[in-house]
């Protein structure tokens, strides 16, 4: 277990360096205020500024017909190694072929001198991560809604043999409807022949399976995501993750031992709590499969609302 230990640490603060290449060395200059796809002869005018990742940063851009995205640009100069290079084609080709209403759209990808731009679908809401710092928690009737559409998009995954292995708040973005669309797929896996497994540590400490972590000889597959829906889900209730704390090698500890618990004066319903339980089951063979988890009783025992209201960014919504 030690060994293990060592490893994930190892692995880890390689994987987190790969990511986040030396800060100052990281460049990013602004990219031209008209982005141009010679090959297809597409201009887009850049307006404003999204936010920014290990690599890349977004932007909003506005296109030949007016329509707004987002375009995601990676400096060539922070892919000068073969490793870096490679991890930005394999997320490249796994996004392009993916094509679902609660994944961010893929629209096209192409290159200047300077950089790599991948436009996609706009998520004017930003992320579920903002929302949260905004509202502290979600009710369980919002939880629902989004959990749902989250799943669908897992659903979809699996179908198409791609764990996305990094799934958080972060990660979730609202589109101008509040729809879910899941985003980010720098660290996702094709599962090329069934039974493959993976063996690369990688993902975000909090949301990370004890398997990636503790069982690096047999490997993990899909049902790391499905603990990343039961992570979520705590999240979204209780308003913090349930394996956090100031160290990464605590919360380490916390996940091996399954050690969380519900905090007493932040109340949620019994089935809330039995179903987050179902999930974070440190063996991933004991874990509910994504329709186990749509069937369960927590998604009848309280409103399920058809759409989230724009004005949730602020306050809660009532569906009583
Ligand atoms: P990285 O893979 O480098 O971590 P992300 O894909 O997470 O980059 O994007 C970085 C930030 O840019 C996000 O946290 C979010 O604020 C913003 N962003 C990314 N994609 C979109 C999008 N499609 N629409 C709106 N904002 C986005």
């Amino acid at each position: 277990k030690r060994e293990a230990e060592a490893k994930a640490k190892a692995d880890e603060a390689r994987a987190a360096r790969d990511k986040d290449p030396d800060p100052k060395k990281r460049e990013h200059t602004r990219p031209p205020t008209v982005i141009v796809d010679r090959e297809k002869g597409a201009s887009y005018r850049r307006i404003g500024f999204l936010g920014e990742g290990g690599f890349a940063r977004v932007y909003e851009i506005v296109d030949d017909e007016h329509d707004h995205k987002a375009v995601k640009v990676v400096n060539k100069s922070n892919i000068k190694t073969k490793r870096n290079k490679t991890k930005l084609w394999a997320e490249i080709k796994l996004h392009q072929m993916l094509k679902h209403p609660n994944i961010v759209r893929f629209d096209e990808c192409f290159e200047d001198g300077e950089n790599v731009y991948m436009v996609l679908e706009l998520c004017d809401h930003g992320s579920l991560m903002d929302l949260l710092r905004r509202r502290k928690r979600y009710t369980e009737a919002e939880a629902r809604f989004y959990l749902v559409q989250l799943i669908g998009a897992c659903q979809y995954m699996q179908d198409t043999n791609v764990i996305h292995r990094d799934l958080k708040l972060g990660n979730l973005f609202l589109d101008r409807n509040m729809n879910v669309k899941v985003g980010d797929f720098g660290l996702a896996a094709l599962i090329e022949n069934p039974g493959d497994r993976k063996k690369t540590i990688c993902g975000t400490p909090n949301y990370i399976a004890p398997e990636v972590l503790f069982d690096t000889a047999n490997g993990h597959s899909f049902e790391v995501d499905v603990w990343s829906v039961g992570v979520i889900l705590y999240t979204l209730l209780i308003g913090k993750p349930p394996f956090q704390t100031k160290e990464v090698k605590a919360i380490y500890r916390r996940i091996r031992e399954n050690r969380y618990e519900f905090p007493e004066d932040k109340e949620i319903s019994a089935s809330a709590q039995n179903l987050i339980m179902s999930i974070l089951n440190t063996d991933p063979q004991e874990r509910p499969t994504l329709e186990e988890i749509l069937q369960h009783q927590w998604f009848l025992d309280g409103p399920f609302p058809s759409h989230v209201p724009v004005s949730s960014n602020d306050s809660s919504p009532d569906f009583s």
